[in-house]
């Protein structure tokens, strides 16, 4: 059975992330003004600002000036309150709490990349410190958290570097490579690897539609590679749970490989 305080986090953590999403890329405050129609600017009363509920209730429209409300307000909170259940685990409590927050922030920097193409540096911290508790847990192995953290940032550097080498252009922001700190030091160089090759399929896959989406040349059509990575990373946290890998081999082969890297740096 799904349990409910997770759900309940899960959309409500949701909701604030989308104040993140809309308000951070205009540098607005994220407290004030309170939640309010985009268009007609009325302040939403408390029973209008229930995640998902509301929504329903609406029928997607602003009650004031029947509006258009966007999709991406329940989606958001569905897909936090998701991560929220898929992780929650009540035996270990901070742990939990500061993945389900960090998953939270890395989601708002996705969608701010997939829309804006930046990547928000206070969210990447926001991410990174809520993720000190999973890192620094009782007998974690700190060579191999040192090593996703240098791996990570350094193999994306080196790509980009080697492309601006054959193409005399930037081509990745260094937001890219920030966000390449926070993974690696969750995923370790293992899962980094594998976090990457997830990456790439769903950027060559973005950028195929979107330049048969724009009739102009192929080479200007920017792709959100951070957005790329995160869903890579959750995709791999998804597949790795417990159910999932004890029935797939081949996912009992990555868990198997990257506990064996661990150890492997433990030597060092
Ligand atoms: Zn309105």
């Amino acid at each position: 059975m799904i349990n409910i305080i997770p759900v309940v986090f899960g959309l409500i953590i949701g909701s604030f992330v989308n104040v993140l999403i809309f308000r951070l890329p205009s540098n607005a405050s994220i407290v004030r003004p309170a939640s309010h129609c985009l268009v007609c600017q009325n302040k939403l009363k408390w029973w209008l600002n229930i995640p998902v509920i509301s929504f329903i209730i609406l029928r997607g429209k602003c009650s004031f000036c029947s509006h258009k409300i966007s999709l991406q307000y329940p989606l958001i909170e569905l897909a936090c309150a998701g991560i929220f259940i898929l992780i929650f685990d009540i035996s270990r409590p901070f742990i939990t709490a500061g993945l389900c927050l960090s998953f939270s922030f890395l989601l708002a920097i996705a969608v701010i990349d997939l829309r804006h193409f930046i990547i928000h540096h206070s969210l990447l911290a926001a991410a990174f410190i809520c993720l000190l508790p999973t890192v620094l847990r009782p007998g974690f192995i700190w060579q191999y958290h040192v090593a996703g953290m240098i791996f990570c940032p350094g193999f994306i550097w080196l790509v980009s570097q080697s492309v601006k080498l054959m193409n005399k252009r930037d081509n990745l922001g260094g937001g890219d490579i920030l966000l390449g700190i926070v993974i690696g030091v969750y995923l370790g160089p293992y899962l980094s690897m594998l976090m990457y090759s997830l990456a790439s399929i769903l950027g060559i896959g973005y950028w195929l539609l979107a330049s048969k989406a724009k009739e102009a040349g192929k080479d200007s059509v920017p792709i959100p590679f951070g957005t790329g990575m995160v869903t890579g990373m959750l995709v791999l946290e998804i597949l790795l749970l417990p159910p999932f890998v004890s029935s797939f081999k081949f996912l009992e082969i990555i868990v198997f490989t990257d506990q064996f890297v661990a150890e492997m740096l433990s030597l060092l």
